[in-house]
């Protein structure tokens, strides 16, 4: 299969799965067409399956996915690590090749560190848990508005006084000041005193992706520009000779 549609198979499939979570909820989904074909694709699945393998791998994804564990801190730095190994395989020594006279590898090796540095500070750094010595402090961060946050509310796990924005998450069990969300490749929650490392993070991540493009599209540039992929013909399927397109090239990115 050709990059191109490599491509756009990736990008359909990420685009449903997004439309099916966001809209998971919606009366399309679940009594259109659509939610007829998940009724249907559950009952030939349970058919299929035996019923106990379903049940285990739903207890483990929830497992997976509802308590502390260290499985996707593992997955993102192996990811991390092997996608650098595979760009620094791949684009550095074309860059290299054209452009030996400039460094290229300081930029993506000192974003990938600073990338690892702001992930170590939001799965380290305490976001703001409540416990029986910081509850008053945190009690005076914000006023009460008196409609979502009313005070004297106590939190029926913690037994302890919820102050305005606090949230307990289910996850780690524990009250925590202005709660964002419980991110489970960190391991951690995002409060209050760890969102600016959070956002960081993910600023450092969309760096790296940024650098990569750049880096990337540059390296093609100069090998078409090179070889003057662009000026050449190719042999249709017919068995004529037709002038590359930008389509063309980006089909056959993988033979390059
Ligand atoms: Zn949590
Ligand atoms: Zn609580």
């Amino acid at each position: 299969m050709d990059f191109l549609n490599i491509v756009v198979l990736y990008v359909l499939g990420f685009t449903i799965c997004l439309l099916l979570y966001l809209f998971a909820d919606s009366n399309f989904l679940k009594r259109g067409p659509i939610g007829k074909l998940r009724k249907l694709s559950w009952k030939l699945l349970r058919h299929i399956v035996p019923w106990n393998w379903i049940e285990a791998s739903l207890t483990q994804a929830h497992i997976l996915l509802n308590s502390r564990n260290q499985v996707f801190r593992v997955l993102f730095g192996t990811m991390m690590v092997l996608g650098h190994i595979e760009f620094i395989l791949d684009i550095v020594p074309m860059l290299y090749r054209f452009v030996p006279d400039e460094n290229h590898v300081v930029i993506p090796i000192f974003l990938v560190f600073l990338n690892f540095y702001f992930y170590h500070k939001c799965c380290m750094e305490d976001p703001g848990i409540i416990n029986a010595k910081t509850v008053d402090r945190y009690k005076n961060v914000y006023p009460y508005d008196g409609r979502m946050f009313k005070s004297g509310v106590t939190c029926v796990t913690c037994h302890l006084e919820k102050p305005a924005r606090s949230k307990h998450c289910s996850i780690c069990d524990r009250c925590v000041h202005r709660f964002d969300h419980h991110c489970i490749w960190t391991n951690n929650d995002v409060g209050g005193l760890n969102h600016g490392s959070f956002v960081l993070f993910l600023l450092s991540h969309i760096a790296i992706m940024v650098n990569g493009v750049r880096m990337a599209s540059r390296s093609l540039y100069l090998y078409t520009q090179h070889y003057k992929l662009m000026q050449t013909s190719v042999m249709a399927p017919d068995g004529s000779m037709q002038s590359i397109t930008l389509t063309v090239l980006f089909q056959n990115i993988e033979i390059l």
